[in-house]
């Protein structure tokens, strides 16, 4: 009898002790300390010299100068180096690509499965994260929802990747984006756009598009038919119900733009021919420009010849100027569907820096537009885009000082995604 009451009592212990044990793992999470010789502090534009960052449980706890850490946390030292936020890009297609100067839409629906979209789509996400590229908004274009289960394996951890704010198919007046298909094909398009006419068609597509999975509403308009300012306020109401924004293509500007903007859309894609009274509004309403700024090697991939490729670089060099000095709020946005030889999707991407040095942004900017606007605009400003207290612990760093130099931001040398190492 008193063998068996030890017995229980043993038992007793040792699930007390279990208890204890589950009750305190929060406490002994592993904590990851970052040593930080310079700081990209967002909200000023300005670095921060000889910061520590204390990581815990995928977030950043701490950060400042002097604080104290144990010897038993993984530390990372980075004080020889520039620690910035991880970067977004907020117009990608991860799904696409399109050959080097010989662009053809059509081609690319018809020849290329989901599944081979969604092996591409896999790879250029890797990229994105390896090349510092924590957060991107992934616009359309993925075929028959291929981001969306490009999404679904990243998050059971499968695969790595970024963040991704996925806007589904692309809602467009009848024929998407596309042109010249014959009246026997015409349903070729449905794998990339959805017809929407009318208001109850443009809801029908949102809700179609929530359903898989989408988390921003990206619509076309202006390449065939363009919506009224009535049809762009019933997109943002109906976006607004499950807390969603609207962006919209406006390749150029005209009357399609300054519909966007009276119906109150989050953000312009593209707008490279916005006019000053468009940007001056655009600034008044806190609509963001999302500018795909390509430059001349990104026009010449396209197939442009030279000088046309110029022209185009020139009319985006100097929409970024006026954008810039009207104080239109701008998120860093790529739109690069075409690798250029020898580089990858991303480093094809940071070819637009280019146009941004050219219109004379300051790289303090630069950064903002790819952190702080960025987060703001696809609504993530209170999870990601800062290093400070609370937020996720998506943080990279770089070897030399960007605000000198924004390209110093092509060589990242480590990545932090959610406190999990991904380069170092
Ligand atoms: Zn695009």
């Amino acid at each position: 009898m008193r063998h068996i009451n030890l017995k229980i009592k043993m038992y007793k212990q040792a699930l007390f002790f279990c208890a204890f044990f589950l009750m305190t793992l929060p406490l002994c999470a592993q904590t990851t300390v970052i040593k930080a010789g310079h700081m990209f502090d967002a909200r000023s534009g300005k670095m921060l010299d000889n910061q520590i960052i204390i990581i815990q449980e995928g977030k950043i706890r701490e950060v400042g100068t002097n604080l104290k850490f144990s010897n038993a946390d993984k530390l990372i030292d980075l004080s020889n180096s520039w620690v910035l936020p991880g970067l977004m890009d907020c117009h990608v297609h991860i799904t696409t690509n399109l050959s080097y100067r010989s662009r053809n839409w059509n081609e690319t629906y018809v020849t290329e499965s989901n599944s081979l979209r969604a092996i591409r789509g896999t790879l250029i996400a890797q990229q994105f994260l390896d090349n510092g590229f924590t957060t991107i908004k992934e616009i359309g274009n993925d075929a028959n929802y291929v981001s969306a289960e490009i999404i679904k394996a990243i998050n059971k951890g499968w695969i790595q990747g970024p963040t991704i704010i996925y806007a589904g198919k692309i809602i467009a007046p009848y024929g998407g984006q596309s042109s010249n298909i014959n009246p026997e094909h015409e349903h070729f398009w449905d794998w990339e756009f959805i017809d929407a006419d009318t208001p109850e068609e443009i809801i029908k597509a949102i809700r179609k598009n929530i359903y898989y999975g989408a988390t921003v509403i990206k619509m076309v308009t202006g390449d065939n038919g363009i919506y009224d300012v009535e049809d762009i306020k019933v997109a943002v109401a109906e976006a607004r119900k499950y807390d969603l924004k609207v962006t919209v293509h406006v390749k150029m500007g005209g009357e399609e733009a300054t519909n966007v903007i009276l119906g109150g859309a989050a953000a312009i894609e593209h707008g490279f021919g916005l006019d000053n009274t468009q940007l001056q509004l655009m600034k008044d309403k806190g609509i963001y420009l999302v500018g795909t700024d390509f430059s001349f090697d990104n026009w010449y991939a396209y197939g442009m010849d030279s000088t046309r490729a110029k022209t185009w670089e020139n009319i985006d060099i100097d929409r970024l100027k006026r954008a810039y000095a009207i104080g239109t709020k701008m998120a860093f946005g790529t739109d690069i569907v075409i690798d250029l030889p020898g580089l990858n999707r991303v480093q094809s991407n940071l070819k637009v820096l280019n146009n941004w040095k050219a219109a004379g942004i300051p790289p303090s900017y630069i950064l903002q537009s790819m952190t702080m606007n960025a987060s703001e605009l696809l609504g993530l400003e209170k999870e990601r885009g800062f290093l400070e207290k609370s937020y996720y612990a998506d943080i990279i760093a770089i070897k030399n000082n960007p605000l000198e130099n924004i390209d110093a931001i092509k060589e990242v040398t480590f990545v932090m995604k959610d406190g999990k190492i991904i380069k170092q």
